[in-house]
C-alpha cells in the first residue's frame, strides 16, 4: 500500500491519459496471470517491493546517520540525539508534504486532474474543514514522529551501551538477517490489526457499550482521535492520540526479545512511521488504494486490518468496496 516510485509513475500516465497506467512497472502481464499466481506474487514479492521507500529511508539512516551517531550513543548527549530527531524530521517534512501535494494540493496539477476521479470521497478534507483540521493531524504526525524518533535514540544506546545485545555485521548471520528482514512486514501486518483492534469496542456495539469494555474506553479516551478523520487525507495516518503512538510503535520493540541489526529495528519503525501515508491518502489506484482502510474510517467497525494478514474475513469485520472495486 505504500506509495513508490510504481505509484507517481502511475498517477503521472493516467494524468497524460494513458490508459495502463496502473500496470506495475516490470510485470506487465499481471492481469493475465491466474487467480492464485496473483495471489502468490502479491503475498511473496510485491508486499515487499510495496516498501521499498521505508527501506530506502531505513537504509540512508543506517549507512549515513548511523556513523555520525553511534560511537556517541553510549551516554547521551545533545548533539547525537539532535542528529537522530533532525533526520527523522527531515523525512516526515519530505514525504508528508510530497503526497498531500500530489493527492489534495489545489496547486498540483495531479490532484486537479484525472486523479481526483479516484478519490474515494470526492469532497477534499483540507478545504472542506479547513486549516484547523490540517494543523491537528499535522500536529498529532509530528508527535508520532517525535516518539518514534525517541525510540530510535533509546535502542542505539541501549545498544550503544552494551546492556542489548545485536550485531552490526548483517551478512554475517545471511539466512537469518534476511528472515527477520523479510519477517517485518508481515509481523507489521498483524502487530496492526491486533494494536488497533483492541483500541475499537471489544464486544459488538449493535446493543450499546458493555459497561466495563475496555476497548470502548480506550476508544473514546485516545483512538477516537484518529476518527476525528472521517474522510482521511494523507496528513490521518499518524494523527493518533501519543497513548496510542506508544501502542502502535510497540511493533519495533522486538529487538528486546533477541539479538538482531539495527536495520531490522529501523525497517519495522519506518514501515509504521510512512506506512500510513497511502493507506489514509484517499484514492483508489495508482495512488494508495487503500479503500480497505478508508471503509474503517468511514463505517468504524469493519476492516480493522489490512488485506495482508486479513484477520477481518476470519471474524466476519470485513467491508467491501462496491462504489469503485479496486483495479490492480
Ligand atoms: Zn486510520
Ligand atoms: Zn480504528
Amino acid at each position: 500500500m505504500t506509495f513508490g516510485i510504481h505509484n507517481i509513475v502511475g498517477i503521472h500516465r493516467l494524468h497524460t491519459g494513458q490508459k495502463n497506467y496502473s500496470t506495475p512497472l516490470i510485470f506487465k502481464t499481471y492481469k493475465q496471470w491466474s487467480y492464485w499466481q496473483r495471489k502468490a506474487f502479491d503475498y511473496l514479492i510485491w508486499c515487499h517491493l510495496d516498501r521499498a521507500v521505508e527501506f530506502s529511508v531505513a537504509l540512508l539512516c543506517w549507512f549515513w546517520i548511523f556513523p555520525l551517531t553511534f560511537s556517541e550513543a553510549n551516554e547521551w548527549h545533545f548533539q547525537w540525539v539532535f542528529r537522530v530527531f533532525l533526520f527523522n524530521i527531515a523525512c516526515e517534512f519530505t514525504t508528508y508534504p510530497f503526497w498531500h501535494w500530489i493527492t489534495h494540493a489545489r496547486r498540483s496539477p495531479y490532484a486537479q486532474g484525472p486523479l481526483h476521479e479516484k478519490k474515494f470521497n470526492p469532497v477534499n478534507p483540507y478545504e472542506d474543514k479547513g486549516q484547523d483540521h490540517l494543523l491537528r493531524e499535522i500536529t498529532f504526525t509530528t508527535l508520532g514522529w517525535l516518539q518514534s524518533s525517541f525510540v530510535q535514540c533509546i535502542f542505539m544506546w541501549l545498544w550503544a551501551s552494551g546492556r542489548l545485545p545485536y550485531y552490526g555485521d548483517f551478512w554475517s548471520r545471511p539466512f537469518f538477517s534476511i528472515f527477520i528482514l523479510l519477517s517485518v512486514t508481515y509481523w507489521s501486518a498483524f502487530h496492526f490489526y491486533w494494536s488497533h483492534r483492541f483500541m475499537h469496542p471489544w464486544w459488538s456495539v449493535r446493543n450499546g457499550i458493555r459497561e466495563g469494555d475496555i476497548g470502548a474506553f480506550l476508544y473514546r479516551h485516545f483512538h477516537s482521535l484518529h476518527h476525528r478523520s472521517h474522510n482521511p487525507g494523507p496528513w490521518s495516518g499518524l494523527s493518533m492520540h501519543p497513548v496510542e503512538h506508544f501502542f502502535y510503535y510497540t511493533r519495533a520493540y522486538f529487538p528486546l526479545l533477541f539479538s538482531c541489526h539495527p536495520l531490522h529495528f529501523l525497517y519495522a519503525k519506518f514501515q509504521a512511521d510512512i506506512g500510513p501515508i497511502s493507506g489514509h491518502d484517499g484514492h483508489d489506484n495508482p495512488a494508495g488504494g487503500a479503500a480497505f482502510h478508508y471503509l474503517h474510517h468511514a463505517f468504524f467497525e469493519c476492516n480493522y486490518g489490512t488485506p495482508l494478514i486479513d484477520f477481518d474475513r476470519l471474524f466476519g469485520t470485513y467491508k467491501q468496496f462496491v462504489k469503485k472495486p479496486i483495479n490492480k
